[in-house]
């Protein structure tokens, strides 16, 4: 048994899958954002899981991950979402993925070593209409469509952009984002290209901007069951894929005035029972859970005490009398009626749901249920 792994309900995984399909009109694509090892919950078998679905796009940050799935999936269709740096363009080619393009000098290395292999290369056109990250600005799209005729090794097969602001109460960003991306749209397929995939939903805007489904929608989140934070409405009925464990390692005895962990940040103030875990922030355990944090025991909530170290956590179990070595411990999920949400734990660290999952490290074990 591993110190702590992630256990993957593949049945939630389909579930959330059909809430978003129903949500898409008949033939309208769902590419899969699998990048970050599919936001912590383990690429490959996620993959593999969404492909047996009908899943045959698939989102990536890197050439690396791209890599990495293309060995899994040989028949899929993988998007690189991110920057890809001159020196990876040969992955490109060998693991037959899917560039995104947001500048003229890389469209022009693209076409390039396209040629030179005696290749036409399908890429996907972005536009930042507003996220202010990746993309072509819009007002050099002109300029753009006039040097892409140049480009003949090049296939502008889709065009995407994102939103920066899907999941806020107030659309009006996101109405504006999505003006200029059809106009963005509408320009490139006047300047001859015909876009098969049109694409800029991601989770959220699946289900709060409908009109702009297009052709294709990306979804990461909401596919994983999680929403962005604990007080944006879970009202969509999905359900969470990851469940984080453990078990417990030691338990010891302490007395009044003894301490617990580095810096003796926690002094035991009554006679308790500690349980050390085999879990730290080496695993993404965040140390800013030090004395924040909690976990569930025996179907009970015990709490983090003094600083999360790299190996281990410290967790009080004085009032759970039947706590003992081997429990199984629940970082992340339920266990009978109570339950640690990935939402509950970025509440207390002020972060979002997507820094939590992701974080969970390589060292977790990542398994499968159905
Ligand atoms: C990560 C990412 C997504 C997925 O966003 P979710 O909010 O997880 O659905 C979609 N598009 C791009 C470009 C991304 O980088």
């Amino acid at each position: 048994m591993p110190n702590s792994w992630v256990q993957i309900d593949l049945e939630a995984l389909a579930w959330n899958h059909r809430r978003i399909m129903s949500a898409l009109r008949p033939g309208t694509q769902l590419l899969a954002v699998v990048k970050a090892n599919a936001y912590g919950h383990g690429m490959l078998m996620i993959a593999h899981a969404l492909w047996d679905l009908g899943v045959r796009w698939f989102g990536v940050a890197s050439v690396a991950e791209g890599t990495e799935l293309r060995a899994a999936l040989p028949d899929a269709k993988i998007l690189v979402l991110g920057c890809i740096l001159e020196d990876e363009i040969h992955g490109i080619f060998e693991a037959d993925l899917i560039p995104v393009v947001s500048s003229l000098p890389f469209a022009t290395r693209l076409n390039d070593k396209a040629q030179r292999r005696g290749r036409k290369l399908p890429i996907h056109l972005k536009v930042d209409t507003g996220m202010g990250r990746l993309g072509l600005q819009v007002d050099v799209l002109d300029e753009f469509l006039t040097q892409l005729p140049r480009m003949p090794h090049l296939g502008v097969e889709g065009i995407l952009s994102h939103f920066s602001s899907a999941d806020q109460d107030d659309l009006t960003a996101t109405h504006e984002q999505w003006q200029a991306f059809d106009a963005a749209v509408q320009k490139t397929r006047e300047a001859g290209f015909p876009l098969r995939w049109v694409h800029v939903a991601n989770s959220n805007a699946i289900f709060r901007f409908p009109q702009a489904h297009c052709t294709m929608v990306r979804a990461g989140l909401f596919l994983y069951g999680l929403y962005p934070t604990k007080d944006h409405p879970h009202d969509l009925e999905l359900k969470p894929v990851l469940e984080w464990k453990s078990r417990v390692g030691l338990i010891k005895e302490f007395t009044p005035g003894q301490t617990v962990s580095y810096g003796r940040a926690h002094t035991i103030r009554e006679a308790t029972k500690i349980a050390v875990i085999p879990v730290g922030y080496a695993d993404g355990y965040s140390r800013a859970l030090s004395g924040r944090g909690k976990v569930l025991m025996r179907g009970e909530f015990a709490p983090v005490v003094g600083r999360i170290t790299m190996d281990h956590i410290m967790v009080d179990v004085g009032h759970i009398s039947s706590a003992k070595e081997g429990d199984d411990v629940t970082l992340i999920g339920a266990q009978g009626t109570r339950h640690i949400r990935a939402e509950d734990v970025a509440d207390v660290l002020e972060t979002i749901t997507y820094e939590v999952v992701c974080a969970i490290g390589p060292r977790v074990e990542r398994k499968a249920i159905r």
